[in-house]
This record gives C-alpha cells, structure tokens and sequence, in this order.
C-alpha cells in the first residue's frame, strides 16, 4: 500500500535539476535563467505537466530575465517582519515558520524565489520558543518554506512537538505543493505525526485540475484519513489558469475531493514574474465568473498581497441607496435593495 520512506526519498532525488531531460533553450540562456532559479521538477510531475501549460511553471523561460518596475526581491516586504531567521511576523495573531528553503518542485513565480533551493539555516527551536512565549497574542503558527513536507518525518515532528508544547498556539497550518508534485510522499510516518497532533489545516498549492491525478486524489484521501482539513491557494498565473473554465472546474473538483477552496492570489511581483502576472480587473471578472458558476463552498477568496499586507478583493457589491439603505449586487450582478 504506502511506499517506504526511501521511496519519495529516492524519488525527490531523481528530480530534473538541468536540463537533459527537458526541452533546451539555447546554452547562452540555459546558462542565465539557471542562475536566476535552479531547475528542480519531479519526473512524475513532469509526465502530467508536459506539453501543457503548467510546464510554463517549472521550465525556465527567456520572459524571466525581463525585471519590470516595481518588481522586488521582496514583495511582500516579509524582511522588515522576520525578527529571527526562518520566523516572519507580520499579522498580529499569527507567524510563518520557514522550515526550510528546499521544495520538491521549483516554481518560477515563487514569492520567496530568493531563498528556494539555496542551503540555508532552519529556524532554532529554542529561539522560536523563546519568542512565541514572548509573544502569547500568537495564536497560530503556518509552517512553510520551502516546503515542510520535504523534511523528513524525524524532523517535522521535532517541530509539531514543540508547538503541541505551547498550549497558546490553537490553530496550526501547513502550507505545500508537495501532496501535488510529490504525492508518494504522504505516507503511513508523516499521516501518523499529523494525526497524532490536529487537526492540522493543509492548505495545498494547487493551480489547475490537471494536477489532480488519481495518486493525487489518493495522496489527498490519506491526508483526510489523518484528520487534517483540507484548503487549496492558488496563484492566478496569465496563460496557465487565467480562465473561467479552468478555475470552475478546479474549485469543484477540490470541493468533491474535500478540499475547501481557501484563496486565489495575484502573483506576486518578484523579479522576472511579469508573464505570469494578469491585471487585478481580469482577476475581479474571473471572481464574478466563479461567483455566478459555484456555490459559496467552491469559492476562494480573490487575494493580493502588496507590502503592507493582504488585501482581500471583492467586486464592488454595495453602495448606499438614496433611501438611506444599501444597494446590494447579487451573485448574478443584479442590483437589489438592503433595508438597514
Ligand atoms: C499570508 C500570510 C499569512 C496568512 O494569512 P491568512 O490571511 O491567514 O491566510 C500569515 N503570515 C504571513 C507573513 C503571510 O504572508
Ligand atoms: S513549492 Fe512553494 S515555496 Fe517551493 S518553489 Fe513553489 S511556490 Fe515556492
């Protein structure tokens, strides 16, 4: 049934990290977008993204060495919010753990881009107790990266048993890619630590349903049998998801396998992201599309996150009416009038 440890081991080494099992560009660019990012794509991965456009996602292109004004390193200015390495605290209830900097797949649009594959110092867990009891307003904790799911099960419950020790942290998420690209991953060990310590939101990075293989499907099902619940964050990337009809059906299939649909963000704008980048009106009809097509539990929340922090967008659905109630616009954007 579920593979030994070694077996995603094994399979995370044999990810493609150049680019002799993938379509070339010519060696001058090779050269230079590697440099920006390494390459890294699970081959099981690859055998479901090839020749679509989620393959735009992991492979390198020319368009990235085009950094476009306003694009950032940071962008989300998380530096000026990490008080220790690896800890970012920027909302008042709650922090990012960044566990680590290694992923199963690199994704060109990623927000941290900078610190992905790169080695790079895991927080110390004495320091991160030391000030989550300095801080008791922190009521949860998101562990991310990277992706903490590469950890292996030793050290991830390492991790969990030091926020099962604070009884102040009630709500404890984890943000990742790999159930997606690395679905041999969930296995027996890691279904035992979540279990033994939720519930745990796992809230999945998922673009498209072409991602939702039936090892996916499998991979999702042992993650609900381990009690964790289940949410989904999805980048809107221009030409890979940008559409009514991708994102309708991938809402409702992540509802029908019992994965809340969570948030649709703007891509973020680090450095050579701006071919993936749609314009926030595109995003806005994309959400009114969503809106008419999908009941309120197949709905994520259209999400941006400028530096001073996420924004939550809505098309504008009231203004006060002449009566002195509101005028509401329903789901099909008709207007109706609220009585206060
Ligand atoms: C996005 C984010 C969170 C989580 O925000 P939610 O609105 O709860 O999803 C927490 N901390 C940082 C630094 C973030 O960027
Ligand atoms: S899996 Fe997440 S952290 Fe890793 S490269 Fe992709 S977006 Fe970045």
């Amino acid at each position: 049934m579920n593979a030994p440890e070694q077996d995603w081991k094994a399979e995370l080494r044999a990810a493609y990290k150049d680019w002799s099992n993938l379509p070339s560009p010519s060696p001058q660019e090779a050269a230079a977008l590697a440099k920006k990012m390494p390459i890294k794509i699970t081959p099981r991965y690859w055998q479901v993204i090839q020749g679509t456009p989620l393959a735009t996602t992991l492979l390198p292109q020319p368009a990235e060495l085009h950094v476009q004004p306003g694009e950032s390193q940071d962008p989300m200015a998380e530096q000026a919010c990490s008080p220790l390495p690896g800890l970012i605290h920027k909302y008042p209830n709650r922090v990012l753990l960044l566990l680590t900097n290694q992923c199963a797949v690199h994704c060109r649009y990623c927000t941290r881009g900078r610190a992905v594959g790169q080695p790079g110092a895991s927080p110390d867990p004495d320091q991160v107790r030391g000030y989550l009891v300095a801080h008791p307003e922190v009521n949860e904790v998101i562990l991310s990266g990277g992706d903490p799911f590469v950890l292996g099960d030793r050290q991830l419950s390492s991790w969990v048993a030091l926020l099962q020790s604070l009884p102040q942290i009630l709500v404890k998420r984890i943000s990742t890619k790999v159930p997606l690209v690395l679905p041999s991953r969930i296995q027996t060990g890691l279904c035992g630590i979540l279990s033994a310590s939720g519930p745990w939101f796992v809230n999945l990075h998922v673009l498209h349903p072409l991602e939702l293989t039936p090892e996916v499907e499998q991979a999702l099902t042992r993650l609900r049998q381990a009690g964790c619940i289940l949410g989904s964050q999805t980048p809107l990337l221009q030409g890979v998801n940008d559409d009514a009809t991708s994102l309708i059906q991938l809402n409702l299939r992540l509802l029908s396998l019992g994965v809340r649909p969570y948030a649709l963000y703007q891509c973020d704008p680090v450095p050579g992201s701006g071919h993936f980048r749609t314009p926030l009106s595109q995003g806005l009809q994309l959400l009114a599309a969503l809106r008419c097509e999908l009941g309120g539990m197949a709905l994520p929340q259209l999400i941006a996150d400028p530096p001073s922090g996420k924004v939550n967008l809505h098309p504008h659905n009231q203004t006060p009416s002449p009566g002195g109630g509101w005028k509401l616009k329903n789901w099909q954007g008709q207007e109706v009038e609220y009585l206060e």
